[in-house]
């Protein structure tokens, strides 16, 4: 099942596209078939759920956390989690970076914008975002690595609005691109798109597609 879900799907998005397959509230043994049928890169959003199943399973998985991250909980996945794509402030930026630094390690993250219409969805406004880079402690930040942006549209089937918003995220990179790295190969990723609206994503520009019901199912919470 998630064998033949994984290889369809990855058939109908571009190589150069990578997948996060969104494992969370799934059990280990349905992350080690999509493991076993190729998939390496895994999206989690509990911290205490991924640090129970981090050694679990392969240890050359790239663990990716895509939900809100409290301070207080990046203690969990510092040791192991190759991204993190909900970052929202300094102080959980500083967090992290005080954490990765603690276990002599590079910690990508990801700034994650404010896009959609709703009251409900996390985020930054392209403000908000460059007052981050240009604090005069950003630069001591030196365990952590800005890698791109991401962002979650609206829940809705206005496709015009929600390609919009994904146009909005594509814009933000292009102009932090521009300003602040230019000169950095890492800061190249544009995390957009989920199981019902990664086509529109990959039309705006998107690199990183994020998978949770296309590839395991629904879930039951
Ligand atoms: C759950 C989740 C996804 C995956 O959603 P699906 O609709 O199941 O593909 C993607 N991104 C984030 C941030 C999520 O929390």
């Amino acid at each position: 099942m998630v064998r033949d879900n994984l290889k369809l799907f990855l058939n109908s998005i571009p190589k150069e596209v990578t997948l996060v397959a969104v494992s969370k509230t799934k059990p280990v043994e349905l992350i080690q078939q999509a493991y076993d049928a190729g998939q390496r890169v895994f999206g989690e959003n509990k911290a205490q759920d991924l640090a129970a199943k981090y050694p679990l399973l392969p240890n050359d998985i790239n663990w990716h956390f895509i939900g809100h991250l409290q301070r207080n909980k990046i203690k969990y996945i510092a040791p192991f989690v190759h991204c993190i794509h909900g970052i929202d402030s300094l102080r959980l930026l500083k967090e992290v970076n005080k954490l990765a630094t603690k276990h002599n390690r590079i910690i990508k993250c990801l700034l994650q914008f404010y896009i959609a219409k709703e009251e409900t969805k996390f985020g930054l406004s392209y403000e908000e975002a460059t007052a981050i880079l240009e604090d005069s402690s950003f630069p001591e930040l030196t365990h952590i690595h800005i890698s791109g942006v991401m962002g979650m549209a609206s829940y809705t089937d206005d496709e015009t609005q929600v390609l919009n918003e994904f146009k909005q995220l594509s814009d933000y990179f292009h102009r932090l691109k521009s300003k602040y790295f230019c000169d950095d190969e890492q800061f190249k990723e544009i995390s957009m798109g989920m199981s019902g609206d990664y086509k529109l994503a990959i039309s705006a520009g998107s690199t990183m597609i994020r998978i949770g019901t296309s590839i395991f199912g629904s879930r039951n919470y």
